[in-house]
């Protein structure tokens, strides 16, 4: 398999409880390496582009707000398969259904604040990746 590169966003649930580090570390203990990070605060304007997919989802206005109520930690991970990894290190999108020990059942609050977003294609990932980050700010 081919070395990837997927955006991943621990999101403001997860930073108001300090728990970047402890999600970070199951990321490298993955075999994913962080490339590139920065904790930033997302306006309206951009959690709204970011999620413009689900603009027709009844919880669209509920999930912008969330992603804009405090700090996201927005990162570039790479590895073998890093896209698919990520997604597995992360879990289902709801807690409930999440596989032990992901990311999402260990620490999410809800289905919408889920702590971690993960890019779910290599076009979505190559997207997402140059909507946060220039190409000079990724340092494998
Ligand atoms: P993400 O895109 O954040 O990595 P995902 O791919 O697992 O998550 P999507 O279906 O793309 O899930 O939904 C994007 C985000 O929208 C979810 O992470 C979650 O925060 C929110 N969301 C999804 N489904 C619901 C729902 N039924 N109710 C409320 N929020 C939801
Ligand atoms: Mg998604």
């Amino acid at each position: 398999m081919a070395t990837e590169r997927t955006l991943s966003i621990i999101k403001p649930d997860a930073t108001r409880r300090n728990l970047t580090g402890r999600i970070n570390a199951l990321f490298e203990e993955a075999g994913l390496r962080i490339v590139a990070q920065k904790r930033i605060r997302l306006s309206d304007l951009q959690a709204g582009a970011f999620y413009e997919v689900h603009k027709e989802r009844p919880f669209y206005a509920s999930l912008v707000s969330s992603m804009t109520a405090g700090p996201v930690v927005v990162q570039v991970l790479e590895g073998e398969g890093a896209i698919l990894k990520n997604r597995s290190v992360m879990g289902a999108t709801d807690p409930k259904k999440a596989e032990p020990n992901t990311v999402r059942a260990q620490f999410a609050e809800s289905i919408e604040a889920n702590s971690v977003h993960g890019s779910d294609s290599p076009e979505n990932a190559a997207a997402e990746i140059a909507f946060f980050f220039a190409g000079t700010e990724i340092l494998p």
